[in-house]
């Protein structure tokens, strides 16, 4: 089972603004800002601005018409900053071995260089 939501985490505090944020998108679904430890040259957090611990609650639980705008958002985040021709990545991090640190979903952006190939 998932575990309950924690309101105190640092994305619950972002969306909410008692903690500061470099915002570079806004829509009804989602707030996107700057990763404030940069893995890439872009690097941007998508979040949904409803409370889902994690991939798995969001795929799960979310309506169809928040799954598509969340989607769509992260897509247009990614375009708005130039990175389709270039290429880029979007990755979850779920639980423990996926090394998911904060409990709110969020998909990582990364791009602006070759980002190697990941794996196993
Ligand atoms: P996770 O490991 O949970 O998938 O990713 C958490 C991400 O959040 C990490 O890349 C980390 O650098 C970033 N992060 C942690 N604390 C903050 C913060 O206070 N502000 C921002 N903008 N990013 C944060």
């Amino acid at each position: 089972a998932t575990q309950p939501y924690d309101d105190q985490n640092i994305f619950a505090k972002v969306l909410r603004g008692e903690l500061p944020s470099k915002k570079v998108y806004e829509d009804e679904w989602a707030l996107a800002f700057h990763d404030i430890n940069p893995q890439a040259p872009v690097h941007i957090l998508v979040v949904p601005k409803r409370a889902y611990v994690s991939w798995d609650d969001f795929s799960a639980k979310a309506p169809d018409a928040e799954i598509a705008g969340f989607s769509r958002a992260v897509g247009r985040i990614a375009r708005d900053a130039g990175l389709v021709e270039p290429g880029y990545r979007v990755l979850y991090n779920v639980g423990g071995h996926g090394g998911q640190e904060i409990p709110h979903l969020h998909a990582h952006i990364f791009g602006g260089r070759p980002l190697g190939r990941m794996v196993g």
